[in-house]
């Protein structure tokens, strides 16, 4: 998500009277909130063709965000704007990014105030995914990997490479892998990411029983933007991706050019150095 990449079309103060807040009584009597949003796309398209289709029409987007504040009662402005954010990437077409700014105004805290407000900004990110199995049927393995990830709210998944033979990797008698690598365009936090592939993991009867032993269905995050993250749970780009030519290989096919951001080398450069050291 490279927000300076895109244009932004703006609505500001956009009126609404709904019942958000943690007193009780606001929920009830309702009062006023002030909604402002930018949003990201390429308006390009629409600025060639003067074609309403080709760009976000914003009368819709101001009626759909209405709605939805109306249609909801959440506690916290922050609950309010999270779950706006995600119900118009889903709904708005050519939306790729959008900052909301949900203003409360006189909000009740015993002094005089003018407003209070959240702000929060929200959007598709790219990722790539290592796919492995080396257990059963692996093709239909790694085939319901991508169908669950097609199914999966707030995912799309935008290529995927050819399935590679490989031998194991980590000295473990075992048989062989077949592998591959997906492109997903997707809104999920990394670790909202890493929790869904998970998920899908243990659908696919995945047991951890060896530390890289044989398993149904392996799934990693190689690439998230051009993020570098370092938790407990999570390190991306991949440790061990460039060292890897069963990721390497898959991966070259759908995005040779793409560049690792720590190493700032292409995937293509990544291959070719793997290839020669064997
Ligand atoms: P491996 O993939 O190394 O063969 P696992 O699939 O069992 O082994 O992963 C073990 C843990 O690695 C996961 O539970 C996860 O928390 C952590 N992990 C760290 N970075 C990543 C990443 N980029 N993608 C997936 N898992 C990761
Ligand atoms: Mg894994």
């Amino acid at each position: 998500m490279n927000l300076e990449a895109f244009d932004k079309i703006k609505i500001e103060n956009l009126v609404v009277f709904a019942n958000h807040g943690v007193y009780p009584e606001e929920n009830v009597l309702g009062q006023k909130f002030l909604l402002s949003a930018v949003l990201y796309t390429d308006t390009r398209p629409a600025g060639k063709s003067d074609e309403l289709a080709a760009s976000i029409d914003y009368g819709s987007v101001s009626h759909a965000a209405a709605k939805y504040l109306q249609d909801n009662t959440f506690r916290l402005l922050e609950a309010a704007a999270e779950g706006l954010a995600k119900e118009l990437l889903l709904t708005i077409p050519h939306l790729e990014a959008v900052t909301l700014e949900l203003k409360k105004p006189w909000a009740p805290v015993g002094l005089p105030l003018e407003t209070v407000s959240v702000e929060i900004t929200r959007g598709y990110h790219e990722a790539y995914i290592a796919l492995g199995s080396n257990m059963g049927d692996r093709k239909a393995y790694l085939d319901g990997a991508v169908q669950a990830l097609k199914r999966s709210q707030g995912c799309l998944v935008k290529r995927v490479s050819d399935y590679l033979v490989t031998a194991p990797y980590g000295g473990v008698e075992q048989e062989d892998f077949l592998n591959g690598v997906l492109c997903l365009r997707t809104i999920l936090s990394p670790d909202e990411l890493l929790k869904l592939l998970h998920t899908i993991e243990q659908d696919a009867k995945r047991e951890r029983l060896i530390h890289w032993g044989p398993r149904t269905l392996d799934l990693d995050i190689l690439l998230y933007d051009d993020q570098v993250l370092e938790t407990e749970e999570l390190t991306i780009p991949h440790v061990e991706m460039h060292k890897r030519d069963f990721v390497l290989r898959p991966l070259a096919q759908i995005a040779p050019y793409k560049r690792h951001p720590v190493l700032e080398k292409t995937v293509l450069q990544l291959l070719e150095e793997v290839e020669k050291t064997g």
